[in-house]
Formats: C-alpha cells, structure tokens, sequence
C-alpha cells in the first residue's frame, strides 16, 4: 500500500490507530472489528514480511484467560484446532539431586486434559494468521512501517510512518484514539513518562530446538508407576514442563511447527545475568542445573534456531488508559513474570477493557469516569499478581510450599480474573463495583499467603523425592477451573464470589496450619479459631497481628471447607532425599 493509497482509502484518517502490529495489535484490531464492524483502523508494523515459524517472538503459552480470548472472543478457534496444539496444563518437577533423572523428580501436574482448554502457540505461525485475518476484516494493516513520530492532540492524534527504510517514504495518518502496543519499544509509554520500575529483577534467556523434545524419552520404560501416573501417553509434552530450582525455572514448550521453545528464566541474586546472557553461558548454565536437559541439547547443538535473551524484563507502568483517547495494551503497558503465562491473559484484559472504551466513545458515550475506573481495575490486576513473583523466586525449588503456593495462585486466578473475564464482566463497571469488596478479599488473602509461604520456606526447606502430586487431589482448585465456563448469571456469580472468598479463607488457615506446626512451639490447638486475614509464623506477631480474633476458623472447619487440601502435603506422599 502506498502513502497516496492509504490517503485515498481512508483520508488518511481513522478511529483507532494502533501502534505495533504484534499479538496485542492484531487482536485488538480483530476484537474492534467484531465488536463495532464500521470501525476504521490503522496499523503500522515494522516487520515487512510475514514472520518465521518456530524462530520468532517468545510468549507462546497460553492460559484459560488468553486461550479462551485468542479461540472465542478474537475468533481464532478454527485456526487454532487446525494448526496450533492444546495443551496439557502447566507441569511442575522439583529438584532432585543433581537433577540427572526426571523420574526421581516431584511432579505436579494434571494426569489429563483440563476440561477447559488451553493451547501451546507458534507465535510466527499465529501472527501470520492474524495479520491475515485484519486485513479480510478491513483493518489497514501496513507492514513494513516504522513509527517515527506520535502527536497526542485535543481532537485528534497524529502518527507518521516511515517506509523502505531510514531517509523513506514518510505518511502521516490521523486519528481519535491511539493504541500503543509496541511491545518493549514503549512508544507512548516513553513519550509520557509512564515508566515504573516494580522491584521484581529477573532475566531470561531462550531458544528453540529443532524437532522437538518428549520428557517422556527421558524415563526408561520399565518405570510403569511412572508413565502410568498420566491418562494417556504423550501427555506431559503437550504441557508447559517447568524444571524448578532455586532462584529459577526452565520452560519447555513444544510448538507445532516441530521444534521446542526452551527458556531459561532466573533471579538475578541467585543466577546473575552474565551467566545466561551468551548461548555458551546459557548452555553451560543448563550443564550445572539442568544436566538431563543439557546433554539432549548438547547431543543436538546443530539444531538449535536461534538465541535470545532479556535483562530484568518486568516492570510497571503508571496508567494505561487515558480519558484523551490513548490507551496501552500487551507489553506496552506493565509486565510481570512469564512463570503462569499471564502476558497473553493481560492483552486479553486489556484489550477487553480498550475495546469497551473505544467503542462507547465512538458511539458517542462519555467514557471519563469508565476510563479511570478501567485503569485503575487493570494496574490492580497487575500489582496484586506481581506479588506472585516479587522476591518470592527463592523458594521455587521447595516442593511443599511451592505446591500449597501454585494450589492457592490458581485458586486466585481462576476465581477472580479467571471468572470475571469468561463472564464478561470486567469491563461491566457497576458489576465491579458491587463485588469488588469479595475480589480484595481474595486478593488481601493472596497478600498474606505470600508473605507466609517464604517464611515457611525459611524456616523448613525441604527436598522430597519419587512422588506425583496430581492438580486434582484438590478438588476446591480444580473446580475452580471447571467453573469458569459455567455461565452464572449475576446473581449466581456474586453468589460464586463470596463461596470462593470462603474457600480462599479455608485454605488460608489450613496452610497456616500446616506450615506453623514446623514452628518450635507447634501450631495453635485444632479448637482455636484462626483468622485467616492476620496469618503469620511469626508466633510474637500473633496477638498484636489478631490472628485469634474475628473472622476466625477452626482447622476442622477449614478442612470441611477445602476438602482434599491435606492431599497437597507432600510428606504424606514422597519420600525424602
Ligand atoms: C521471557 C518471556 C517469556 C514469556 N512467555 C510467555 C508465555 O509463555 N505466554 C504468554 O502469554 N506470554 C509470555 N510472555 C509475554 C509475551 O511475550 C508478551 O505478552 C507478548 O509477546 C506481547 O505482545 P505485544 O504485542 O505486546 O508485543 P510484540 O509481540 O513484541 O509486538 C510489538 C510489535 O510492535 C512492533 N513495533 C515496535 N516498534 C515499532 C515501531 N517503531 N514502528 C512500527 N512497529 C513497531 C514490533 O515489530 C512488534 O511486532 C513472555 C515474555 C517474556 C519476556
């Protein structure tokens, strides 16, 4: 397409630009499309051509949230059967001595497919379909066009385009909203000063490998007790396999082009930058800690794609959504910590909420007040998740308390975020409002489980050998997951909300439980009420903090609450090293 065209086709002005046609971009141009046809939009990506399968962006992961998102609300169900994989859930192998046979390993993990899917996604294969897609939808979507200038104005926005390189032809588009999803070039968030270090210093380093890995190679083949764990065999490649250590994990994602996404992701006090930072390094970093990993690898150096590698990847960001028409999406904006896959989930977020705000505003609504409150909604969404990661990367090793930590996470996720978003509720901000005060619940739980969950690390660290915990001998996590797609109407799900804060409160007090009676003094007597909002191991703290008084549960009644949690602890189960 060329300037005069692009002049011709639109007047050169649009209701959306949207800068960086990556995977927030494009989804965003399909979501806009599908939920206001009549919408005009523009989309400068700098890449010329279609990108490479296998080799390309990393991210490749998805969860409930961005799975149902990329398959139903984006639309891209058809395709994803046909040409991506789905997914075995997120799998978890602890360490075992020098981590030299997988078997010895605590694994946790589903024995089959969730019921609700999620899919592992070729990030060249997806967003070469995508632009496809935008462009039979209508979207002006121009590849090969550098963002070289924006212009934030009180009417309209003004972006120019470079193409054919430096000194090239220059276009200068117009429009009412901007979206910046650049990614990590931050064209907005730079521009603006939005920039927010969040305190969480982790690094990665990734690569893909020719023709794939199956873990399941790695076990010899008279471990029965060990293939017969899972429902099917093949299972476990299909999942997101993290190999768990101190300080760090390592991915394993298969992609349907073949090959396998291998990724190093580690805390930069345990595993300094430097050690990672060269394909050598990373690989003589794997020898170290990963040796079964290592040596399949190295017996196949040739077939390694590519390399690459990112120094202190997280951070925050002060707004995203502005009532002068802007708005941030995808990486863009804040991100966390790859460890759940959530970037996927938070460009569904997000996305969500811009779409509901460009779409008011262009049918003429006054979206101010929506806009601030949408804001404010997903920079929460952010830093209550944060406080999954932050500084908590010292205890990924430890089996117990990672599993009671990964239990509670998704009991969070799915009962909140999760909930809310297949219910199309986020962005319903009267719904938000009234059951917000069940969501901070949830979330003041979380807060306090964090804080316990390292102190219970420092206090018992604890390697435990030869044992599969399976993700549903919990059931109050697993049906969390089943109940996303139960379509409650409001009344059904307010009801939900107040059940899973009731639960979250259980296994608040049965963890607290369970950790404390590591203390020298033991835990509190079973008939003591404990409150779950004021939990702690330190057993000086516990009077001044309140953990006697209201609202209090005894551990009977939280096991009756949250049945099968006992299930989760691992020293009924594995054996110790
Ligand atoms: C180590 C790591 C592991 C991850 N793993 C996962 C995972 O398993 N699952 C998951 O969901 N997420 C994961 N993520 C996050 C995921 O990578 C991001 O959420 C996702 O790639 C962000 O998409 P985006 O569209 O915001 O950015 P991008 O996909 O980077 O798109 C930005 C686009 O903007 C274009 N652009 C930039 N500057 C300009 C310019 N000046 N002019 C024109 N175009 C421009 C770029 O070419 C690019 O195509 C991971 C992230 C990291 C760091």
């Amino acid at each position: 397409m060329t300037g005069e065209q692009l002049a011709a086709g639109s007047g050169g002005n649009y209701d959306v630009i949207i800068l960086g046609g990556g995977l927030a971009g494009l989804t965003l141009g399909l979501q806009l499309k599908r939920a206001r046809p009549e919408t005009t939009i523009f989309i400068a990506e700098k890449r010329p051509g279609p990108a490479p399968e296998a080799a390309f962006k990393v991210g490749e992961s998805t969860v409930e949230v961005s799975a149902h998102y990329f398959a139903e609300v984006v639309g891209m169900k058809d395709h994803i059967e046909a040409d991506q994989l789905h997914k075995a859930g997120l799998r978890y192998f602890f360490p075992a001595g020098d981590n030299t046979d997988i078997a010895e390993r605590l694994e946790w993990g589903v024995p089959f497919f969730p019921p609700n899917p999620s899919y592992q996604l070729d990030r060249g294969r997806f967003e070469n379909e995508l632009a496809k897609r935008n462009l039979d939808a209508g979207v002006e979507l121009v590849q090969g066009a550098f963002i070289d200038t924006v212009e934030l104005g009180d009417d309209e926005h003004s972006v120019t385009i470079v193409r054919g390189g430096p000194g090239g032809e220059r276009t200068t588009v117009r429009g009412r909203w901007i979206v910046d999803s650049s990614g990590r070039a931050f064209l907005l968030k730079r521009k603006l000063g939005l920039e927010q270090d969040n305190g969480h210093n982790v690094n990665s380093a990734w690569f893909r490998l020719a023709g794939g890995i199956d873990i399941e190679d790695w076990v010899d083949e008279s471990n029965t007790e060990w293939f017969e764990r899972m429902k099917q065999r093949g299972l476990r490649r299909l999942s997101t396999n993290h190999l768990m250590g101190q300080g760090y994990w390592v991915w394993l994602i298969p992609l349907s082009s073949g090959s396998i996404s291998i990724g190093i992701v580690s805390d930069e006090r345990f595993h300094p930058f430097e050690q990672i930072e060269t394909l050598d390094g990373a690989l003589e970093w794997l020898r170290e800690h990963e040796p079964q990993l290592a040596a399949i690898v190295d017996s196949r150096r040739d077939g390694i794609e590519d390399f690459l590698r990112i120094k202190d990847f997280s951070y925050g960001c002060k707004q995203v959504y502005s009532a002068d028409r802007w708005a941030l999406t995808g990486e863009a904006g804040p991100f966390l910590d790859p460890f759940y896959s959530p970037g996927s989930d938070f460009i569904a977020v997000g996305n969500t909420l811009v779409t509901d705000l460009v779409v008011r505003d262009l049918n003429g609504e006054d979206v101010a007040e929506r806009t601030r409150r949408h804001d404010d909604l997903f920079l929460r969404l952010y830093k209550e998740a944060l406080t999954w990661y932050e500084g908590q990367y010292e205890m990924w090793g430890d089996p117990q308390v990672m599993i009671a930590k990964i239990a509670a996470n998704n009991i969070m996720y799915w009962s909140t975020t999760g909930l809310l978003f297949f219910h199309h509720k986020l962005a319903d901000t009267e719904f938000m409002a009234e059951v917000m005060p069940e969501v901070e619940r949830i979330w003041a739980l979380n807060a306090r489980l964090e804080a316990l969950f390292l102190e219970w690390f420092r206090m018992v660290a604890q390697e435990w050998r030869h044992a599969y915990v399976p993700t549903v001998a919990f059931p109050g996590m697993g049906m969390r997951h089943v109940e996303l797609t139960s379509n409650f109407d409001d009344q059904a799900l307010k009801a939900k909300l107040t059940e899973d804060s009731e639960l979250m409160e259980a296994v608040a007090v049965a963890i607290f439980h369970k950790a404390a009676s590591f203390l020298p003094e033991g835990a509190p007597d079973p008939e003591t009420k404990i409150n779950p909002y004021a939990i702690g191991l330190d057993s000086d703290r516990w009077e001044q903090d309140g953990l006697f008084k209201e609202p209090g549960l005894a551990i009977e009644r939280a096991h009756e609450l949250a049945p099968g949690i006992t299930n989760l602890w691992v020293d009924k189960i594995a054996q110790p090293a």
